[in-house]
């Protein structure tokens, strides 16, 4: 399979080279050159398949013969090992045909667990067969740290460096971060904002000239094709339970930067039945107002309850519009530098493409409060702020009650207590395997919000 840059100024990769790096030269997203697509019939073949084995069979043609069947098998079930539910993907009934599928069970309880699990699995064995190094550099606000730091903490091959606003990211995302042990994690804490943690990354991919030579950044965050990849694999596997694919299914996804509604979409291009697609965002509802509206004006941050959607501008979304716009990457590469700003909408007959597949609500903090307190009361279940998001806004888009609606449930509840106790709820507790998690020793080192104290850091802590 070949990957090409959503702007079309680069050449084109195989997945081992995409694998291996963040974004394309040419400042694009790799999507690959064409979809695999399913019939019907192989899809219903699918149906006994355990989880690993069916994220074999979705996965496989997107890497082609570039890893042994039976190595990345392996791979993916050593991934999915570490998850604490026998269906890894936990599908549970609210009545009315509206469901909720957990994708909270990994280690490190939010659905990032599901790509990032086997991309340090991944990142491992594409470099041993290199005999290679690389240097993991990613600045979070919350679950992509922990997610990745648990996913390469043995991949002895990568050396992984996260950042964090220091004092501003919650004591049990912090904690999660900071007590994963290894001599290959280092956690720093810098003394700015999210925004600041960022904008040091993407200076340090820039000019990679701080590193040794043999060296170079691997990204980490959802522009990363392998994290988009893996997150198809729960829409097979929810529609294959709900009776699909004779069955039509439709999906509500709690939204940031468009990944893991854009599996979805994937999903459906490559012949999954899928009927309603809902984006369900907070407050910062730039993918509302243009899926609804076509307005893409980018407004100020709002900070709320469901933190891992307070994102002004989603980075896939590219991929998606790379779509909209037939491929044209350089149509693609001139509107991204001005959408948002300059650009505030596109084409109608460009929109009208948009509208027809994604349905979309914006959900305030009060009414994901309601939501979290009616849901516990009318069904015992405790839903996380951004699940609780992804409920109302599939309750506010359905159109046909007789089609399965899912909402994924991004996040266990006791990664964000605040929203639960908001909502009039006793705080809801960590699960067993975690349940010491305030007790453990935290290791981080406090960074000045300067790319060179970060990048020197990296240069003397990488291993030799
Ligand atoms: C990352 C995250 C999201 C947003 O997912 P995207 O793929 O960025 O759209 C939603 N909910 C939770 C709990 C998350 O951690």
């Amino acid at each position: 399979m070949k990957y090409e840059s959503t702007r079309g100024g680069c050449p084109q990769q195989n997945f081992e080279q995409v694998l291996l790096t963040g974004l394309a030269p040419d400042g694009g997203l790799y999507v690959p050159t064409e979809l695999p697509h399913f019939s019907l019939e192989e899809i219903e073949s699918w149906r006994e398949l355990s989880y690993p084995e069916l994220a074999m069979k979705v996965i496989a043609p997107f890497i082609g013969d570039e890893i042994p069947t039976q190595d990345l098998r392996e791979i993916i079930e050593q991934s999915y090992a570490a998850f604490n539910h026998p269906d890894i993907a936990a599908l549970e009934s609210l009545g009315n045909e509206e469901y909720v599928l957990e994708l909270f069970h990994g280690p490190t309880l939010a659905f990032k667990d599901f790509a990032l699990q086997v991309l340090g699995r991944l990142l491992n064995y594409v470099l041993s067969k290199r005999d290679q190094r690389v240097v993991i550099l990613g600045a979070t606000s919350g679950d992509t740290g922990s997610a990745a730091l648990e996913g390469c903490r043995h991949s002895d091959r990568v050396d992984i460096f996260i950042l964090h606003p220091h004092n501003r990211v919650s004591d049990v995302q912090r904690k999660q971060m900071t007590t994963v042990t290894g001599n290959n994690v280092f956690n720093l804490a810098v003394e700015g904002n999210f925004d600041d943690c960022q904008r040091i990354v993407k200076a340090a991919f820039a000019d990679q000239s701080f590193l040794a030579e043999d060296r170079q950044l691997v990204a980490v965050n959802s522009i990363n094709w392998a994290r988009i990849l893996m997150q198809i694999v729960y829409y097979f596997s929810a529609a294959l339970r709900l009776g699909g694919p004779e069955r039509k299914v439709s999906f509500s996804v709690p939204t940031g930067n468009f990944g893991d509604i854009y599996a979805g979409y994937l999903a459906k291009r490559m012949g999954l039945p899928i009927d309603q697609l809902v984006v369900a965002t907070n407050k910062n509802d730039i993918l509302h107002r243009f899926i609804a509206h076509n307005d893409y004006s980018v407004s100020e941050l709002a900070k709320t309850y469901s933190p891992s959607m307070d994102i002004l501008v989603s980075s896939n979304f590219e991929r998606f519009l790379f779509d909209v716009f037939d491929g044209d990457g350089a149509t693609v590469a001139d509107l991204m530098t001005k959408f948002g700003k300059d650009i505030r909408s596109v084409p109608n007959e460009r929109w009208q493409r948009v509208s027809a597949i994604f349905d979309s609500a914006a959900v305030d903090d009060e009414t994901t409060c309601e939501v979290i307190a009616s849901v516990k009361a009318q069904t015992g279940m405790l839903l996380d702020p951004h699940s609780a998001i992804g409920v109302e806004a599939a309750r506010r888009c359905r159109r046909d009650d007789s089609v399965p609606m899912v909402t994924l449930a991004t996040a266990h509840p006791a990664k964000f207590g605040d929203a639960i106790t908001a909502a009039g709820l006793a705080s809801p507790e960590l699960p067993e395997h975690l349940s010491d998690l305030f007790e453990r020793e935290e290791n981080f080192s406090v960074v000045a919000n300067d790319l060179y104290a970060v990048t020197d850091y990296v240069k003397t802590h990488a291993r030799r």
